[in-house]
């Protein structure tokens, strides 16, 4: 009955301004569909989360008031391996959200043929207004509340916006502790201390450097002489801008959420502090020129970079994109009606579930150590990422060439082969 099962959830038809990450994943998902044989069953089937779970967070802030958020756990697909994304803390959270991302997640783990399936959760608030001991209060409650869907085999949560490796040690302690066991492998992106990976946390700049390198060659051009513009100076922009830079590239524009700086000539990205060396430092930089956001992601580069949120290349802005490619850092910067212009405009955009997908990716690797009780170099973390991420950009690639497709369509109809040939091939139960 799920083929007729209709939520209030449900896409429009015609794609709006307002978009909401599902809407958008599951119109990309239809798209994709659209271009394979697969079993239309298979595609409802998808279009749906396999679980979602909502708790509520009490909290005791220091003021002495009890403070409720809402926190949730979506569960998109499982059908090549355990649930795995990451878990958010940000004022706009919502379940709506958490499904579309955790249907992202299904796919990003595909296209890297890693074998995870997808999950994304998150909590409903503004972490920038906990102290330190608030933030770990509410990690060990929502830890506690969602236990029993978590776990090595079944749920593996990482950090995402607004939360760290420190959140991620505070959630494996929590849950090792009730489980009267250590328990690394509940969750990664954890400090190496306590059993993360090395080069977790640079994992996901480093693969959107990896796939903007490829690309810059792809289409004829040499690093060496090529701009480009990063929206955002967190954790994934500021490791691609540093690896970028390091590999020739002229990095000439960075941003965070109070505004961008722009210089011509290129910054020494190594000097400006990331957001996680000094919170929003970006506009206090010495720079030839002051930019807003919305001006950086207009500016006349090679390659443009949104790495900070969602929703920020839309209908509004796509038609004054002057860059000549697209790399997505951030998960979901594009909507749908903007990659519809920008594939009319002819400008390439590298989608988010093939460039980020570092992070994932490592994070099997940090599963992988946990399990194994063996840590890895950073040498050797770097070169399997490295092998991993050519071989998902060859995968894409032949497609791309074969279909004559945008690279979003190319890297779905990659992930979307593989889960559905699984679903396919293990059947409906019962
Ligand atoms: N939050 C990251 C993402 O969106 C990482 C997920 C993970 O490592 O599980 O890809």
């Amino acid at each position: 009955m799920a083929s007729t099962t209709t939520t209030p959830d449900e896409p429009q038809e015609e794609p709006t301004e307002e978009e909401s990450a599902l809407e958008t994943a599951r119109r990309q998902l239809q798209h994709a569909a659209d271009h394979l044989d697969i079993n239309p069953n298979v595609v409802e089937r998808l279009k749906h989360p396999k679980k979602v779970h909502e708790v509520t967070v009490p909290i005791e802030r220091e003021s002495g008031d009890v403070e409720v958020y809402t926190g949730y756990r979506a569960q998109h697909d499982s059908v090549r391996g355990p649930h795995k994304g990451g878990l958010r803390y940000h004022p706009g959270v919502t379940r709506e959200e958490c499904v579309g991302l955790s249907m992202w997640m299904t796919w990003k783990c595909a296209v890297m043929d890693i074998p995870f399936g997808g999950a994304k959760g998150g909590i409903a608030v503004n972490p920038k207004e906990l102290t330190d001991d608030e933030k770990e209060q509410l990690t060990r409650r929502f830890t506690d509340e969602i236990r029993s869907a978590i776990g090595p085999t079944k749920d593996i949560p990482a950090p995402d916006m607004g939360t760290d490796p420190q959140t991620m040690a505070w959630l494996m302690d929590a849950y090792s502790m009730q489980e009267g066991e250590n328990i690394p492998g509940v969750v990664t992106g954890k400090p190496p201390i306590v059993g993360g990976s090395e080069g977790r946390e640079e994992a996901p700049g480093r693969s959107v450097a990896i796939i903007a390198r490829e690309a810059i060659e792809y289409y004829d051009r040499d690093a060496e002489e090529t701009t480009v513009a990063v929206q955002g100076y967190g954790s994934v922009a500021a490791n691609a801008a540093h690896l970028l830079d390091d590999w020739g590239a002229t990095v000439v524009a960075v941003s965070d959420v109070n505004g961008g700086i722009y210089d011509p000539e290129g910054f020494d990205t190594h000097a400006i502090p990331s957001h996680d060396e000094e919170p929003e430092a970006v506009t206090r930089q010495d720079a030839p020129e002051a930019i807003t956001n919305e001006e950086l992601l207009e500016l006349d580069v090679d390659v443009l970079i949104p790495a900070a949120i969602g929703d920020v290349l839309t209908v509004d802005n796509a038609d004054d994109i002057a860059a000549d490619m697209i790399v997505e850092g951030a998960n979901g910067p594009t909507t749908t009606a903007a990659s519809e212009i920008f594939a009319e405009r002819e400008i390439p955009v590298i989608p988010d579930i093939l460039a980020n997908a570092g992070g994932v990716t490592v994070s099997y690797f940090e599963w992988l150590q946990d399990i194994n009780r063996r840590s890895w170099s950073l040498e050797r973390v770097n070169d399997e990422l490295e092998t991993e991420m050519l071989a998902a950009w060859q995968d894409v690639r032949e497609e791309f060439e074969e279909r004559d497709v945008t690279w979003r369509d190319a890297a779905y109809i990659v992930a979307l082969s593989r889960v559905a040939e699984a679903h396919e091939t293990r059947g409906l139960w019962p």
